[in-house]
């Protein structure tokens, strides 16, 4: 078996959380290497979806260092737009998923990151609490990959699970996870004719219930840049009654670009799959890609503005919300998150808001039946800190972790999974990683003020401290009430 060279940090996965971990830990000084089984950075970061809750609902920015570097960076190429306020979802941002793959991939090249594309991790080494190796398959085969310090940023925490780690499935009880969702992209919308419709339709562009915020209209939502909608009920009613629609959903929903007559659609639903079992991922997408051509069908059938269109990206993969959360030495709870609890070891903060898919199709939400097919969502009023213990596993001595699965409850997972604070835990896991690295510590022994002031001096913010210059009216909305919405 081929051994490859040994990096001072490899950061499993170049997703969300990795892709911004390797640029972390490579300005932190260590020759850092990214491990991603698909051919480019970015993970579910670079479907399309707005990037949401990078600031909380009233107007502090949480998204901080290398994300929010990235961010601005494709502002200056027109690949996102500014970041509008909304009490349900803190803020939203849209963004160009095909711009933000290269301008990751451009500051990767920068910092100095290697790429092994193509190549799957599929178990670890392991000397006790310390993992001496992965073991990578790609064309060549199965090789080794010698480690130093790892981060596991493969989303289903693969690594901490093949070293024999801790970790938690799903929710509590009954190891249920939230849906999986596959997440593609459609051309050819006469946005016009689509606000038209809503215009005249406002039923089917309600508020979510507990909306806070400004009027919720259509001209709310045409001024919004990037919109992010959940719509069309009336409409999918219609179909499902004609028996042309059999989704588990109730709504449509979409994420516009101001300008641009391409439109990201989130509707598809797969219920009860393990997120790590390939048996299970494999129905998932037969369903959920047969579930795509049926939504194409509705789109061009039912909704106006909608009866050119035609599908112009696809994902990579079925998008899984949620498998293990590893076992660390902090677990984030609701409370934490709900109450914006600050920590004295914080390495970061999130303010997504808490975002759980119904996990079954009919769910008892709440104490009591609602329809099926729908999200509950907790608004965040003041972002919360991420204690540095909610990225170290509890029992493993080398490995950090980023992204949507690190050491959280079911309830508070749904916040951690956003993309912005998806993107901060990266970070930090990253640069901890460099740090203990190049001291020949591990992970936990890192002081937490050189952590911090090195995680300061590249942008990331721990502090509730940086606000948008113009948040009118914001406080007052969000004191209206902080109830969980319905989505
Ligand atoms: C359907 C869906 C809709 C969502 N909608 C929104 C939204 O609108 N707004 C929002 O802010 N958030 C949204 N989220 C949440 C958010 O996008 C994700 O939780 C977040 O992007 C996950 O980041 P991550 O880094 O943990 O994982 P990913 O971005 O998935 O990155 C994991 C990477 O690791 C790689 N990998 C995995 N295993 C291995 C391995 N063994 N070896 C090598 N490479 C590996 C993968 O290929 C991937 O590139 C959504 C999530 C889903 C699934």
């Amino acid at each position: 078996m081929r051994v490859r060279e040994k990096y001072d940090v490899v950061v499993v996965g170049g997703g969300t959380a990795g892709a911004i971990a390797a640029i972390g830990a490579a300005r932190t000084g260590a020759r850092t290497l990214v491990v991603e089984r698909y051919g480019h950075l970015g993970g579910v970061l670079s479907l399309g979806m707005a990037l949401l809750g990078s600031l909380d609902g009233e107007g502090y920015w949480a998204l901080g260092g290398v994300g929010r570097e990235l961010v601005a960076r494709l502002q200056t190429i027109g690949g996102a737009t500014e970041a509008s306020i909304d009490p349900q979802f803190g803020s939203v941002l849209g963004q160009d998923p095909e711009l933000l793959k290269l301008v990751l991939l451009e500051m990767a090249q920068e910092a100095g990151v290697s790429m092994l594309f193509h190549s799957t991790v599929v178990d670890a080494m392991t000397d006790g609490r310390r993992l001496t190796g992965l073991l990578v398959a790609n064309k060549r085969g199965l090789e080794v990959i010698p480690a130093t310090a790892v981060v596991d940023c493969s989303s289903d925490a693969d690594v901490v699970a093949h070293a024999g780690g801790s970790f938690a499935f799903g929710r509590d009880g009954d190891q249920l996870t939230q849906p999986a969702s596959r997440i593609f992209r459609v051309g050819s919308v006469n946005m016009d004719r689509v606000w038209g419709y809503l215009a005249e339709h406002p039923e089917d562009c309600q508020a979510p219930e507990g909306w806070t915020g400004r009027d919720y209209d259509i001209d709310y939502l045409r001024s919004t840049p990037g919109a992010s909608l959940e719509g069309f009920a009336s409409l999918i009613d219609k179909a499902k009654a004609a028996g042309d629609f059999h989704v588990p959903r109730a709504r449509l929903g979409m994420n516009t670009l101001p300008g641009r007559s391409e439109v990201t659609i989130n509707i598809t639903r797969v219920h009860g799959l393990n997120g790590t079992d390939p048996d299970d991922v494999s129905e998932g997408e037969v369903a959920a890609q047969l579930q795509m051509l049926e939504v194409v069908r509705f789109l061009r059938k039912y909704v106006p503005g909608f009866e050119d269109t035609h599908i112009i990206a696809a994902p990579y993969q079925l998008g899984v919300r949620e498998s293990r959360h590893i076992h660390g030495r902090y677990l984030l709870t609701k409370e934490d998150v709900l109450e914006g609890r600050d920590f004295p070891d914080q390495i970061g903060r999130g303010s997504y808001p808490l975002d759980i898919h119904d996990v079954k199709p009919d769910a008892e939400v709440l104490g009591s039946k609602v329809k099926g097919g729908g999200v509950t969502l907790w608004p965040i009023k003041k972002s919360f800190g991420i204690p540095v213990g909610c990225i170290i596993p509890r029992d493993l001595d080398n490995v950090t972790v980023g992204g949507r699965c690190i050491s959280a409850t079911h309830e508070a997972a749904g916040s951690i999974r956003g993309q912005a604070v998806c993107m901060v835990t990266g970070h930090a896991a990253g640069t901890l990683a460099a740090l203990s690295a190049k001291a020949g510590t591990f992970a936990r022994d890192v002081p937490i003020a050189l952590l911090q002031e090195t995680l300061r001096a590249q942008g990331a913010l721990l502090e509730r401290t940086a606000r948008i210059p113009s948040a009118p009216g914001i406080a007052a909305d969000v004191d209206a009430g902080l109830e969980p919405t319905r989505l």
